[in-house]
Protein backbone atom coordinates (compact mmCIF):
# COMPACT_ATOMS: atom_id res chain seq x y z
CA UNK A 1 0.00 0.00 0.00
CA UNK A 2 1.25 3.10 -0.60
CA UNK A 3 0.67 5.96 1.47
CA UNK A 4 1.36 9.71 0.73
CA UNK A 5 0.13 12.76 3.20
CA UNK A 6 1.23 16.54 2.65
CA UNK A 7 4.01 17.86 4.61
CA UNK A 8 1.92 20.62 6.11
CA UNK A 9 -0.71 17.95 7.55
CA UNK A 10 2.50 16.12 9.13
CA UNK A 11 3.71 19.38 10.68
CA UNK A 12 -0.05 20.31 11.68
CA UNK A 13 0.14 16.60 13.52
CA UNK A 14 3.82 17.62 15.37
CA UNK A 15 2.34 20.98 16.49
CA UNK A 16 -0.97 19.53 17.98
CA UNK A 17 1.00 16.27 19.37
CA UNK A 18 3.52 19.10 20.95
CA UNK A 19 1.01 20.95 22.27
CA UNK A 20 -0.56 18.12 24.32
CA UNK A 21 2.57 17.23 26.15
CA UNK A 22 2.61 15.41 28.67
CA UNK A 23 -0.28 13.77 27.54
CA UNK A 24 -0.95 11.66 24.65
CA UNK A 25 -3.33 13.37 22.15
CA UNK A 26 -5.43 11.83 18.99
CA UNK A 27 -7.34 13.05 15.71
CA UNK A 28 -8.34 11.32 12.85
CA UNK A 29 -7.34 11.73 8.86
CA UNK A 30 -9.14 12.16 5.77
CA UNK A 31 -8.30 11.75 2.39
CA UNK A 32 -9.07 8.89 -0.57
CA UNK A 33 -8.00 5.11 -0.87
CA UNK A 34 -7.82 4.28 -4.64
CA UNK A 35 -6.86 0.62 -5.40
CA UNK A 36 -3.56 0.39 -3.36
CA UNK A 37 -3.23 3.69 -2.53
CA UNK A 38 -4.26 6.40 0.29
CA UNK A 39 -4.00 10.00 0.35
CA UNK A 40 -3.97 12.03 3.28
CA UNK A 41 -5.64 15.69 2.65
CA UNK A 42 -6.42 16.44 6.16
CA UNK A 43 -6.13 16.00 9.73
CA UNK A 44 -8.80 16.63 12.20
CA UNK A 45 -7.97 16.83 15.95
CA UNK A 46 -10.31 14.87 18.65
CA UNK A 47 -10.42 15.22 22.35
CA UNK A 48 -8.63 12.31 24.06
CA UNK A 49 -10.79 11.13 26.31
CA UNK A 50 -8.62 8.82 28.25
CA UNK A 51 -8.73 9.41 32.21
CA UNK A 52 -5.48 8.38 31.90
CA UNK A 53 -4.26 10.69 29.09
CA UNK A 54 -0.46 10.64 29.66
CA UNK A 55 -0.73 6.31 29.10
CA UNK A 56 -3.35 6.25 26.86
CA UNK A 57 -6.15 7.77 24.32
CA UNK A 58 -9.77 7.25 23.66
CA UNK A 59 -11.94 8.43 20.70
CA UNK A 60 -15.91 9.08 21.97
CA UNK A 61 -17.06 7.47 18.67
CA UNK A 62 -19.51 10.13 18.29
CA UNK A 63 -16.96 13.12 18.07
CA UNK A 64 -16.68 10.68 14.38
CA UNK A 65 -20.15 10.75 13.48
CA UNK A 66 -19.98 13.89 11.78
CA UNK A 67 -17.08 13.14 9.81
CA UNK A 68 -18.66 10.12 8.82
CA UNK A 69 -21.86 11.45 7.78
CA UNK A 70 -20.16 14.22 5.68
CA UNK A 71 -17.55 11.70 3.84
CA UNK A 72 -17.59 12.27 0.11
CA UNK A 73 -14.92 11.38 -2.12
CA UNK A 74 -12.19 12.92 -1.34
CA UNK A 75 -12.89 13.01 2.55
CA UNK A 76 -13.08 9.61 3.68
CA UNK A 77 -11.78 8.37 7.18
CA UNK A 78 -8.15 7.15 6.11
CA UNK A 79 -6.43 7.61 9.04
CA UNK A 80 -6.23 7.67 13.21
CA UNK A 81 -3.88 9.01 14.70
CA UNK A 82 -2.17 9.41 18.35
CA UNK A 83 1.03 10.50 19.90
CA UNK A 84 3.45 8.10 22.14
CA UNK A 85 5.03 11.58 24.48
CA UNK A 86 7.72 8.95 26.07
CA UNK A 87 7.39 5.68 23.66
CA UNK A 88 8.59 4.89 19.97
CA UNK A 89 6.37 4.86 17.05
CA UNK A 90 5.90 1.33 18.13
CA UNK A 91 2.30 0.15 18.46
CA UNK A 92 1.55 -0.78 22.14
CA UNK A 93 -0.66 -4.10 22.43
CA UNK A 94 -3.02 -1.50 24.17
CA UNK A 95 -3.05 0.25 20.44
CA UNK A 96 -3.82 -3.29 18.59
CA UNK A 97 -6.42 -3.89 21.07
CA UNK A 98 -8.71 -1.13 19.01
CA UNK A 99 -12.09 -1.66 17.63
CA UNK A 100 -10.88 0.78 15.06
CA UNK A 101 -8.38 -1.75 13.41
CA UNK A 102 -10.52 -1.82 10.06
CA UNK A 103 -9.43 1.85 9.82
CA UNK A 104 -6.87 1.40 6.93
CA UNK A 105 -3.98 3.40 8.31
CA UNK A 106 -3.15 3.94 12.23
CA UNK A 107 0.13 6.81 12.45
CA UNK A 108 2.14 7.20 15.49
CA UNK A 109 3.75 10.17 16.34
CA UNK A 110 6.81 9.39 18.63
CA UNK A 111 7.88 12.89 20.86
CA UNK A 112 11.03 10.77 22.64
CA UNK A 113 12.91 13.69 21.21
CA UNK A 114 10.25 16.31 20.95
CA UNK A 115 12.24 18.56 19.46
CA UNK A 116 12.44 16.02 16.24
CA UNK A 117 9.25 13.91 16.41
CA UNK A 118 9.07 10.77 14.68
CA UNK A 119 6.36 9.53 13.17
CA UNK A 120 5.15 5.35 11.75
CA UNK A 121 2.07 4.91 10.07
CA UNK A 122 0.70 0.93 10.35
CA UNK A 123 -1.88 -1.14 8.92
CA UNK A 124 -3.13 -3.38 11.85
CA UNK A 125 -4.33 -7.29 11.34
CA UNK A 126 -6.91 -8.46 13.75
CA UNK A 127 -8.04 -11.94 14.23
CA UNK A 128 -9.77 -13.51 17.04
CA UNK A 129 -6.57 -13.98 18.89
CA UNK A 130 -4.01 -11.87 17.96
CA UNK A 131 -3.40 -8.36 16.64
CA UNK A 132 -0.40 -7.72 14.07
CA UNK A 133 1.07 -4.57 12.65
CA UNK A 134 2.71 -3.67 9.30
CA UNK A 135 4.90 -0.77 9.08
CA UNK A 136 3.51 1.35 5.65
CA UNK A 137 6.28 3.49 3.80
CA UNK A 138 4.95 7.21 3.77
CA UNK A 139 5.42 9.53 1.02
CA UNK A 140 5.15 13.18 1.80
CA UNK A 141 4.51 15.84 -1.11
ZN1 LIG B 1 -0.20 4.10 21.36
Amino acid sequence: MIVTIKQKILDEMFTYGRAHLPNEACGILLGFRKHHSICVNEFAPLANKSKNPRQKFEINPLELLPYLKEESADRFLVGLFHTHPLASTVPSGEDLKTEWHTVPTHWIISFTDPDRPEVGCYRYLKNANSAIYHALDIFTK
